[in-house]
C-alpha cells in the first residue's frame, strides 16, 4: 500500500500533493489544516514520505515501500523531524533549536522536512522567531505546519505557507479504516467511528480499549445524573478524576523510563545517590515531566467535555427534530426522556456553558473550580 491509504476521505488534499511531489520543486512551506483528528500530521508525514521516496519515477513517489518512505512513516527518517509540544504553548527556545535544524542540509534524502504539530500552540513572539526562517528557508528545506484552520496561525505566516485543507472524513471511512488496517470488526469500528464523531485517533483508541470506552461511557451519561448543586459537585469531581487517571498513567510511566535512562547514561546504579552536581539534570527531568503531564490531563479533560458536548448536542437535535443522527444512539432512550423535559434555548445554554469551560481550562487556575462552574450550570431547568 502507498503512503497515501491511511488518509480516509481526503482525495482532494492527494491529488495536490501527489501534483507537487511529480513537479519535484515543493514549495518551502505549508499548512495543513484540518479539525482535530482529520489526521493534519499524518497527511504531512505522508507527504514527507512521498518527498523523499527513492522511487526513480516522480509520478510514483510514495511507493509505502522503499526505505525512504517506510522510515519516514515510522518516525526514524534522519532527515524527517515531527515535533510537537507537550506543553500548552511552544517554548520560544523549542523553536530556536528547530531553526538551527532547518540550517542543516540533510544527510541522505533530497529534503530536510520539519513538521510541526499544533502550529496554533505558538505565542506571537515565538512565531515571529519561526517567521524569519520561513521567510528565507534554506533551499534543501521543507516546512509543514498543522493547525486546526488557517486562522489559527499568524496571517504573515499563513501567507508564507501553501495550504492544505483536510475535510472532516465521513463516518463510513474512518470505520472503513479501522476494518481495514486495525482489524476491526464492522460493528465496533461503526460504533467507534461514530462517537468519535470521525476523530480518527480517538475512534481507534475507543474500539481498541475497554477501559477508554468505558470512560467515555461514564462522561456522557453524567448529565443524567446532575440534579442538585451537591450532584453538579460531585460529577465534576468525576470528571477531573477520569482525565487526570488517563493521563498520569501514561506520564508516570515515561518519567520513570527517562529517569533510568539518565541513570543509565551517567553510570548510576537504581538505588545509588545522585551526585550533587548531578542533580540539576534530575531536577530538569523531573519539571520537565510534570509540565507533560500537566498538558496531557489538560488534553484529556478537553476531550472529555467534548464528549459530554455530544449529550446535549443530541438532545439539541431531537428538541429540533432537525432528522440528523445522534452520535449517541445507543443511549436513543434516555436522550428523548430528556429532550422531552426540557427546551432548546436551555439546551443551547448548556453547550455554550460546556465550550466556556473548553476554553477556561487552558488558562491558569484550578480546573476543577471551571469544572464545577460548568457542572452546575448542566442542572436541568425547573
Ligand atoms: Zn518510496
Amino acid at each position: 500500500m502507498d503512503v497515501w491509504g491511511d488518509l480516509p476521505g481526503q482525495e482532494k488534499a492527494i491529488t495536490a500533493l501527489r501534483r507537487a511531489v511529480a513537479e519535484g520543486n515543493p514549495a518551502h512551506a505549508w499548512l495543513f489544516t484540518g479539525p482535530p483528528g482529520s489526521g493534519r500530521s499524518n497527511a504531512a508525514r505522508a507527504f514527507a514520505a512521498a518527498l523523499q521516496c527513492q522511487v526513480p519515477d516522480p509520478e510514483q513517489r510514495g511507493c509505502g515501500t522503499c526505505k525512504a518512505c517506510i522510515t519516514v512513516l515510522a518516525g526514524t527518517h534522519p532527515d524527517v523531524a515531527l515535533i510537537s509540544t507537550e506543553k500548552v504553548n511552544y517554548q520560544i527556545e523549542d523553536v530556536r533549536t528547530l531553526i538551527t535544524k532547518a540550517q542543516d542540509r540533510p544527510s541522505t534524502a533530497p529534503w530536510r522536512v520539519i513538521i510541526v504539530e499544533d502550529a496554533d500552540r505558538m505565542t506571537e513572539r515565538t512565531t515571529n522567531v519561526l517567521l524569519k526562517s520561513i521567510e528565507e528557508p534554506p533551499p534543501h528545506t521543507v516546512w509543514m505546519l498543522c493547525a486546526p484552520s488557517p486562522a489559527d496561525v499568524l496571517v504573515t505566516i499563513r501567507s508564507r505557507c501553501r495550504s492544505v485543507s483536510l475535510a472532516v472524513p465521513t463516518r463510513q471511512s474512518v470505520a472503513e479504516l479501522l476494518v481495514r488496517r486495525d482489524g476491526l470488526t464492522t460493528e465496533q469500528a461503526d460504533f467507534a467511528a461514530r462517537v468519535s464523531q470521525s476523530h480518527i485517533g480517538v475512534a481507534r483508541r475507543l474500539a481498541r480499549d475497554e477501559q477508554a470506552r468505558r470512560r467515555r461511557d461514564t462522561t456522557v451519561r453524567l448529565p443524567l445524573r446532575i440534579r442538585s448543586v451537591s450532584d453538579a459537585v460531585m460529577a465534576a469531581a468525576e470528571l477531573v478524576e477520569l482525565s487526570t487517571a488517563e493521563a498520569t498513567a501514561s506520564s508516570t510511566e515515561r518519567a520513570e523510563t527517562e529517569a533510568s535512562s539518565l541513570r543509565t547514561s551517567l553510570g548510576l546504579d537504581a538505588d545509588s545517590p545522585i551526585p550533587p552536581q548531578q542533580r540539576s539534570a534530575f531536577k530538569a527531568l523531573e519539571e520537565n515531566a510534570k509540565r507533560r503531564a500537566r498538558r496531557a490531563t489538560t488534553d484529556a479533560l478537553d476531550r472529555s467535555l467534548i464528549d459530554l458536548t455530544t449529550f446535549f448536542r443530541d438532545v439539541l437535535v431531537l428538541q429540533l427534530r432537525s432528522g440528523s443522527e445522534l452520535v449517541n444512539d445507543y443511549l436513543a432512550d434516555p436522550l428523548h426522556a430528556y429532550a422531552n423535559a426540557s427546551r432548546s434555548e436551555q439546551t443551547i445554554a448548556k453547550i455554550d456553558a460546556i465550550a466556556e469551560a473548553r476554553k477556561r481550562i487552558w488558562t491558569p487556575g484550578n480546573p476543577l473550580l471551571t469544572i464545577e462552574a460548568m457542572a452546575v450550570s448542566l442542572r436541568p431547568a425547573k
